[in-house]
């Protein structure tokens, strides 16, 4: 499994927001985008999963392009959680996380035992299965976005697209949510391809960083690699220092004081 993106141009309106965007996304693969507000992340990331129209440039999903694929088949590739996503307030935790099985019914059959294994493997495997029978308003934050996390997982997706997985997170629950991602990468072997503003957990979990500037891409590459003093200064604006500490495979970012 793979997807390509090849010279993406999109725009709202007249206003260009990403170009000349080439991705190369693999399997197994932990992917992250990094940039500062307004770089085009968002924009990217719902290009290449279909979710907002380019204007040039071809997506392809295993040398196919991604626009011939039906939604429900593209459903069983991918899945996405949007950096802003609202559920339906009576909505209980396990008839959302159900959800993420809408691509396996096709003429009204379902197999409800491997469906009702899945979704209850998702809601275990992302630490919700004690909040089935809640109503999902009754979540917190950290809940609610493992909730999230599960819905996409119960569609057993090859790659699953996470935009800003942990913001308004508390800095447990967003360690909590880069363990459960590293974890799924690991056991499942499936492909995460996510936003991060938190530049030392990019560091920490990614094999890959894409780097975002102004709606074009600046840099890609092994996280160490990527994450450079005059990166921090060129895209950023910001003084740092880049150091290796014994006993750390990955360097900290240390900035300049304020
Ligand atoms: P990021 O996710 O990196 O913060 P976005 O991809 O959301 O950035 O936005 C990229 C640029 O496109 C920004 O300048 C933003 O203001 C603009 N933009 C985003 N969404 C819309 C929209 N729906 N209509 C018009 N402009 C938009
Ligand atoms: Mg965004």
């Amino acid at each position: 499994m793979e997807i390509k993106a090849q010279q993406i141009q999109v725009a709202y309106g007249e206003y260009i927001a990403v170009k000349d965007m080439d991705i190369h996304l693999k399997k197994g693969e932990i992917t992250t985008i990094i940039g500062p507000n307004g770089s085009g992340k968002s924009t990217v990331l719902k290009a290449i999963t279909r979710l907002l129209k380019y204007k040039k440039g071809t997506v392809y999903m295993n040398e196919k392009d991604m626009l011939s694929f039906g939604s429900k088949e593209l459903a069983r590739h991918i899945g996405v959680l949007p950096q802003s996503h609202t559920a339906p307030p009576d909505f209980k935790v396990k008839d959302l996380v159900s959800y993420g099985r809408m691509p396996y019914q096709s003429f009204g059959k379902r197999n409800k035992e491997e469906d009702e294994r899945i979704i209850n493997w998702a809601m275990k495997a992302t630490g919700v299965y004690d909040l089935r029978e809640k109503s999902i308003t009754q979540c917190s934050g950290g809940e609610a976005q493992r909730v999230w996390i599960a819905t996409v997982l119960t569609q057993q997706p090859e790659m699953m697209f996470l935009d800003e997985p942990t913001t308004y997170l508390d800095i447990s629950h967003q360690l909590d949510t880069m363990k459960l991602v590293k974890k799924l990468n690991k056991e499942s072997g499936i492909g995460v391809v996510m936003v991060l503003h938190d530049l030392g957990q990019a560091l920490e979990v990614s094999d890959r960083i894409i780097v975002m500037k102004q709606g074009k891409k600046y840099g890609e590459g092994k996280p160490e690699e990527v994450v450079t003093k005059k990166m921090m200064k060129d895209v950023y604006n910001v003084d740092c220092d880049i150091v290796w500490i014994d006993g750390r495979k990955k360097p900290l970012i240390v900035y300049k004081e304020i």
